[in-house]
């Protein structure tokens, strides 16, 4: 039986992460009846399911959180530089409350498919278990690293230790004690967890198969006075981080490496090693993700540390990395290289010796076998782009996302997709999120998204829907921009290559968050430019 247009919500938001959160608040307030989805119990998105020991996010607290309602940024207290995974959490919870949107929600609740009714001009939204609602637009605030990328290994389901995942790690706690433990991944997860397994582990495996570039966190208590410096101008700090490139401020003497000379160039990578933070690190020169020479300094100089921190020259050696620094993620640590130090720690070149299979007792590679009672899958995720084209998701004239998706994830200015009306995709593919304050990213989709919602209530506007044209246009340009960057060399995330079978396409727009959100606004001010509007 068809429904009466009584049971039609105006926005469905899918997911109750940084994304979910905000866009059902600031929906409400503009009047539009609204209803939250999301699988979990609770608020949180990747925070709430990502529970890993050791777990940290590589932006500072202060950076790292909404900038919309000054009385939340005022009353929250970080109590860290680096925020750990419960704190990011209590600090969503804390939110959500604040703001009431818990009861937007319906959670324990998957969405499995979504299908759009030219007639009615709605969305059907498949959710679990056998329920479906309607909306006339669709959000989807899924988020970027939200399915887990479980590799085909033979013989997993034999295995008879624990076999954990960092993405979906037990809400329980996990003992590393006394057991031979096997970490398979270091990239950002792997890198956290390691150091923490080795302390109390009889001993611990890290099977490596491609080396990460990664900083001390330099991790610490806040002081009182760092948190009122920059309380007692939150506005202005937050300000100066959304007209930046990265969504932070990073204090970066805004030279290139040739202006600032060699000598010069190692006293600016000093000062922003010990700083510690991957942005600040990366912002160091202005021209370390474009240009070779700036880049190999940047890259010898972090090698070096790297030498300094293993204190082993042929063990450093496997732990160096060979791509141009910041084009794959440039990670974090606490203790990781001093981690190899340890007597209880062997470090397992896969590309010396390839992971064969997981046994029952442990694992096996070309060189011999391993017993282990545990074996850490820190392996990432089916980033961007996983999470929606696992769902049945069908648009115009029975088009599937994932048809469109496997092709090739294009995505009109990284937030809504041709052959997909009134459908917006936070974060999705070909916005800055993945390479910036992602907090920063979102409040700018949340914000635009809303302001396009009410415009179109204005002007009478039932459907929109961006052109082929506009949609092909704004991956040409992401990928000209590509072009002129160091990264169209390096396989990662960002440009799906971790995934088999995945197309191997830039998922990042590289033009920084500023430029990004001008071309946004612009699009906005020029009566949504790219999209057809129907009445
Ligand atoms: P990741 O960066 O994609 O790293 C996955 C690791 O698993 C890589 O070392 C990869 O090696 C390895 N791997 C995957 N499949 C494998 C296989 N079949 N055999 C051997 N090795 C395999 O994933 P992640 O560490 O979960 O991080 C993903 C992103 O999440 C980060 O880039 C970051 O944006 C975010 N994150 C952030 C933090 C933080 O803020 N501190 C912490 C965790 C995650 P190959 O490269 O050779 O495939």
């Amino acid at each position: 039986m068809p429904r009466s247009d009584s049971d039609v919500t105006d926005v469905v938001v899918v997911g109750a992460g940084f994304t979910g959160i905000y866009m059902t608040h600031k929906l409400r307030e503009l009047g539009f009846s609204v209803l939250g989805i999301e699988r979990a119990a609770g608020v949180g998105g990747t925070w709430y399911w990502n529970r890993y020991p050791g777990l940290r996010c590589d932006v500072e607290s202060l950076d790292y959180s909404y900038s919309f309602d000054d009385d939340i940024q005022q009353e929250w207290e970080w109590t860290e530089k680096f925020p750990a995974q419960p704190d990011i959490l209590k600090y969503l919870e804390f939110v959500a409350n604040k703001l009431s949107v818990n009861e937007l929600f319906r959670f324990n609740t998957e969405v499995t498919g979504a299908a759009w009714d030219e007639r009615s001009a709605s969305w059907t939204i498949d959710v679990s278990p056998g329920d479906s609602v309607r909306a006339r637009f669709v959000v989807w605030g899924t988020g970027i690293l939200s399915t887990p990328k479980i590799p085909d290994i033979p013989g997993m389901e034999t295995f008879g230790g624990e076999l954990l995942t960092t993405a979906t790690w037990p809400h329980s706690p996990v003992s590393f004690a006394g057991k031979r433990v096997a970490v398979l991944g270091t990239g950002s997860s792997g890198i956290q967890v390691i150091p923490i397994a080795a302390e109390s582990a009889e001993h611990l495996f890290v099977l490596q198969r491609t080396p990460s570039f990664s900083l001390p966190a330099h991790n610490k208590p806040l002081t009182p006075e760092r948190i009122a410096e920059v309380k007692n101008d939150y506005a202005t700090y937050r300000a100066n981080a959304r007209a930046s490139g990265l969504g932070c401020v990073t204090e970066s003497v805004g030279k290139s490496f040739a202006e600032l000379g060699e000598e010069q160039a190692r006293a600016e990578l000093e000062k922003t090693y010990a700083y510690g933070s991957p942005m600040r690190f990366a912002s160091t020169m202005t021209d370390i993700p474009v240009d070779p020479e700036s880049n190999r300094f940047t890259s010898e100089f972090a090698k070096a540390k790297i030498r300094e921190r293993v204190g082993d020259d042929a063990l450093a050696e496997k732990l160096l990395p060979n791509h141009y620094i910041t084009t794959r993620r440039l990670c974090i640590d606490t203790n990781y290289y001093e981690t190899f130090r340890r007597e209880n720690v062997t470090l397992v070149d896969l590309r010396e010796e390839p992971l064969v299979r997981l046994t029952p007792t442990g694992f096996e590679t070309s060189a011999g076998s391993y017993d282990v009672d545990m074996f850490v899958l820190a392996t990432g995720f089916d980033a961007v782009t996983g999470t929606l084209t696992r769902l049945n998701i069908e648009g115009r004239d029975g088009l599937k996302l994932a048809d469109k998706w496997g092709e090739s994830p294009a995505c009109y200015l990284g937030v809504a997709v041709a052959g997909f009306p009134n459908m917006f995709v936070a974060t999705g593919p070909a916005s800055p999120a993945p390479l910036s304050n992602v907090v920063v990213s979102i409040e700018i989709h949340v914000e635009w998204i809303a302001r396009m919602l009410n415009d179109l209530r204005e002007q009478g506007i039932h459907v929109f829907e961006p052109t082929e044209a506009a949609e092909q246009e704004w991956v040409a340009h992401t990928n000209d921009i590509t072009d002129q960057t160091l990264m169209r060399f390096s396989d990662s995330w960002y440009v799906g290559s971790n995934v088999s079978g995945k197309p191997r396409v830039q998922m990042v727009y590289l033009g920084g968050v500023a430029p990004y959100e001008s071309a946004l606004l612009d699009v906005a001010d020029d009566n949504y430019r790219g999209f057809t509007l129907t009445k």
